[in-house]
This record gives structure tokens, C-alpha cells and sequence, in this order.
């Protein structure tokens, strides 16, 4: 097609993984990494939010907090699963905190029941880092259509390879709309369409 980047097949690609997820949005990102930057973005997180996260995962699910000048909090893990461990999500909320970084890692879901429940009352904005476990269910249903939105990663060593490549996903109208203007500085017209260049 000579579309190297995003052309028709990378918006097949969304559209299909969305629908294959249980979405109702995607975006083809560059990495995961990518992926849960554009959902800090679209979760608008900012300078001194506090942003919950497990202490143990790949680096990037804290290091992403750090880079939008919020600060990670880390909750601990349960040793039966090495997720998070939800009962001790509460402790760690303070008046700052804004969102809850939740990790499923090696393919494991963690229990979103216990995990939506506190977001809830404590109104947090809860962001899936499903880097590692797509296809992945908890209660049956996949994971990265709980919380508010959710990243996958496409990297040489998770589930489902594109080389390099992650995924962005979301339910949510808005919280798309604010992701997608982070894709390309600030453009959200294809660069297969004629562009205007408004970044
Ligand atoms: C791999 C991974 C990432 C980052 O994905 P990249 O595509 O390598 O940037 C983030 N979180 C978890 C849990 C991962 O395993």
C-alpha cells in the first residue's frame, strides 16, 4: 500500500482487536509503554497526582507515572498470585491520588471485583495494564474492558507479536477522543488523509 505506519491495515487492526476484546475503541501505538502514556494522558494525570501501582512489574508501568510528573505509589503484591494485592489498595490512597495503575501480569487477571469496588469509592480512575495477558478473563470476561481504559503490548516477548507495538483501549467516547490526539502531536486525522498539520 506504501502506508508503512498507519494505513488500512493498522486500522484494521484496531478495529478488530476492539471487537475481538470487547471494546468499543482501540489505538495502535508504537509500544505498550506508549499505550499506558496515552492512558495517563487520557486519564488526565498531572504534576503531584498520586497514582497507585503494584511493585512488581516491568518497569514501565511505574516508570509512565513518573514521566507525566505524577508520582507512583506502589501497593504490594500477594505472594499467591504475584498481582497487586487488592486488600491493601485502600491503605495506600491519599487525598492526591487519582488512578490506579492495575497490572495482570503473566496472563493472570487480577480480581477486578475487589479492584472496581474501591476505585469506586474512592471515585479513582482505574487504568489496566494488560501488557501481558491479552485474551486473559476474569469472571469470564476479557481483561482492558473493566477500568477506564487499558494498554497491551505487541513486543517480541508478550502473547501476540507486531515486532514492536502496543494497544491502546478504551470504552469510553472521551477518554478516546483525549488518547487518539496523543497518537500523533496532536493530529488526529491519518497521515493517509490529506493533513493540514493543526498540531
Ligand atoms: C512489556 C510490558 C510493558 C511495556 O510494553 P512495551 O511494548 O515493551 O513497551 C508494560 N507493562 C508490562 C506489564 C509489560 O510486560
Amino acid at each position: 500500500s506504501g502506508m508503512h505506519t498507519y494505513g488500512a491495515n493498522a486500522r484494521a487492526f484496531e478495529t478488530e482487536f476492539a471487537a475481538w476484546n470487547g471494546n468499543k475503541h482501540a489505538i495502535f501505538t508504537n509500544s505498550g509503554t506508549a499505550a499506558l502514556h496515552m492512558a495517563l494522558v487520557a486519564c488526565g494525570i498531572g504534576a503531584g497526582d498520586h497514582v497507585l501501582v503494584t511493585s512488581y512489574s516491568w518497569s514501565s508501568s511505574a516508570t509512565c507515572i513518573i514521566h507525566h510528573n505524577a508520582i507512583p505509589i506502589f501497593v504490594d503484591i500477594d505472594f499467591d498470585t504475584i498481582n497487586i494485592d487488592t486488600a491493601k489498595i485502600e491503605a495506600a490512597i491519599t487525598p492526591r491520588t487519582k488512578a490506579i495503575v492495575v497490572v495482570h501480569l503473566h496472563g493472570l487477571a487480577v480480581n477486578m471485583d475487589q479492584v472496581m469496588a474501591v476505585a469506586r469509592r474512592h471515585k479513582l480512575l482505574v487504568i489496566e495494564d494488560a501488557c501481558q495477558a491479552h485474551g486473559a478473563r476474569f469472571n469470564g470476561r476479557k481483561v482492558g474492558t473493566f477500568g477506564d481504559c487499558a494498554a497491551f503490548s505487541f513486543n517480541q516477548n508478550k502473547c501476540l507479536c507486531s515486532g514492536e507495538g502496543g494497544m491502546f483501549t478504551t470504552n469510553d467516547e472521551a477518554t478516546y477522543m483525549a488518547a487518539r490526539q496523543l497518537w500523533s502531536f496532536g493530529e488526529t486525522r491519518s497521515p493517509s488523509e490529506s493533513r493540514d498539520y493543526h498540531a
